[in-house]
């Protein structure tokens, strides 16, 4: 634009010159020279109109380009990723303005992307901290669980300290039971725990011990699912009593019970020896846990009725005569022993009754020594049948049997001697095969009383010994009193009361 104002005005200007100003002047050229000048004016004007453009260009290039340059390089650097990049504000023109906007811009930009990242880092933090709440939540629920089980586990284990503890505290079988089912009753919140063992009856269960609230029945039948229980030794679970008509009479009078209920039968010497039943109050209130605890306790419950049995064998044996099933000597002389004492404590009149079968010998003889067992045997019977409640029996040799009667006159002594006597006397006797007519046998007695001037209960048996003894020598078949030791109407002195210790 530059250029074509130059030429037109160098054109114009030459024109002018030539037909306005030079002719005034008096200066006139001819139409060639004319041409010349308008040339001459063009080519000035080009090269007028280039200098101006050379120049306009250079000053755009200082001013505009260069400027424009460092703003789109300065975006450029912004695009790759400098946003700390700023522009030089060195003047006060519009680039300088365009500089500052820059400028303003990417500290705004800074700003917003710093805010920008805070927010991701703190939506980073947060996600962060409901993971690890997550997971403590879930690792606390873990621990409480396992809390819950180790509490149950320790009560387990408690409870069943307690049962061993309360099994091995003797051989006294009901206070076993007692501090079995208590424990029971209050540790697994039952209504109810009960022992039941076979009867004599082998169709029924016979209650052993009741622990707990509900009526107790003496006996059920053995069959249905109970029956099962106990052949089988598997548990037997009611998860509600309503339903359930076999096996309820168990713990029930007539549906009046509702709850849940489980058997567990026991062993006792590889044999099915009765059952524990456990009622709780609620339906369905046994769980797989409970069933396996209460056969734990089952187990320890049929070794205390193990040890019970034993134990009850063991003192017969211990005690007892094996042949007759009266007291052993030994055992006798204890409880004779017992006898005095009391009789020394009281003043009670004491008898002591020496049984011997006459010519027992002979019979062994003829008989044979089992018919002679059979014998003593039956004559053993004849003796427990005639005894009162605190009368004591026992066998004190071969064929011979000792009573000892506290609170017995000479009369009373000689008269339950009698009995004893005319019992054997009317009996008979089977000899075995081939024997017939039945047997028959006689026995004497000696009954002596206790005296004040006897020392001890050897002297009573001594003296009741030289009764029989007579009665032996008169013939037999008879019972001889002693004349010691009066009718024992007469109470024997008490012992004086003992000195007050001094001080
Ligand atoms: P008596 O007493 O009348 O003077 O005569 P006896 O024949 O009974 O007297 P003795 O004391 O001599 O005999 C006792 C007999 O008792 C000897 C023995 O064969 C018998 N005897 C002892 N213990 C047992 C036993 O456990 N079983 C049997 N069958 N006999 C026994
Ligand atoms: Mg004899
Ligand atoms: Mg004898």
């Amino acid at each position: 634009m530059l250029s074509g104002v130059g030429v037109l005005t160098a054109t114009l200007g030459g024109m002018l010159l030539m037909s306005q100003v030079l002719p005034r002047f008096g200066v006139t050229s001819p139409p060639e020279e004319r041409w010349f000048v308008i040339g001459f004016s063009v080519i000035v004007g080009i090269l007028l109109a280039a200098l101006s453009g050379i120049f306009v260009y250079g000053i755009l290039r200082l001013r505009v380009v260069r400027r424009l340059d460092s703003v789109i390089r300065a975006f450029r650097i912004v695009e790759e990723g400098d946003l700390l990049r700023r522009m030089e504000t060195p003047g006060d023109d519009e680039f300088t303005d365009v500089a500052r906007a820059f400028n303003g811009l990417m500290d705004r930009v800074v700003e917003l992307t710093a805010s920008a990242l805070r927010s991701d880092l703190m939506v980073t933090w947060a996600q962060r901290e409901l993971r690890l709440k997550e997971e403590v939540l879930a690792k606390s629920n873990q621990l409480a669980d396992l809390n819950a089980q180790l509490v149950q586990r320790v009560q387990v284990a408690s409870t069943l300290l307690d049962v061993a503890d309360a099994v091995s505290g003797g051989p006294n079988l009901d206070a076993i039971l007692k501090a079995v089912g208590g424990t029971l009753v209050r540790s697994m919140n039952l209504v109810d725990f009960r022992l039941l063992v076979p009867g004599d009856d082998a169709s029924r269960l016979v209650l052993r011990h009741a622990e707990g609230l509900l009526p107790g029945v003496p006996s059920v039948a053995l069959d249905g699912p109970l029956a099962a229980c106990l052949a089988s030794g598997h548990p037997l679970s009611i998860p509600d009593l309503r339903n359930q008509e076999t096996a309820s009479p168990v713990v029930l009078h007539a549906g009046a019970v509702t709850g849940s209920l489980v058997a567990v039968p026991f062993m006792t010497r590889k044999a099915p020896g009765g059952v524990i039943v456990a009622v709780r109050a609620a339906t369905n209130a046994f769980g797989e846990p409970d069933i396996d605890f209460l056969q734990l306790v089952a187990g320890y419950v049929g070794l205390a009725v193990t040890n019970s049995l034993l134990h009850r064998e063991t003192l017969k044996l211990a005690n007892e005569d094996q042949l007759t099933g009266l007291l052993n000597r030994r055992r006798f002389m204890e409880l004779f022993q017992g006898a005095w004492d009391q009789s020394t404590e009281s003043g009670e009149a004491l008898a002591v009754l020496m049984i011997d079968v006459d010519w027992f010998k002979k019979f062994n003889d003829v008989h044979g020594h089992l018919v002679g067992d059979e014998v003593l045997r039956r004559i053993a019977t004849a003796i427990r049948s005639q005894l009162r409640p605190r009368d004591v029996a026992g066998r004190f040799g071969g064929e011979e049997f000792i009573i000892a009667a506290p609170g017995t006159t000479r009369d009373m002594g000689c008269m339950l001697g009698e009995r004893i006597r005319m019992a054997v006397d009317e009996a008979r006797f089977d000899g075995g095969e081939g024997t017939a007519p039945p047997l028959r046998l006689t026995v004497s007695v000696g009954v002596s009383m206790r005296d004040p001037r006897m020392l001890s209960p050897a002297d009573v048996v001594r003296e009741a010994d030289r009764c029989l003894y007579l009665a032996k020598a008169r013939g037999r078949n008879q019972v001889h009193p002693s004349l010691q030791g009066g009718s024992g109407l007469t109470p024997i002195p008490r012992r004086p009361p003992r000195p007050v210790p001094e001080d």
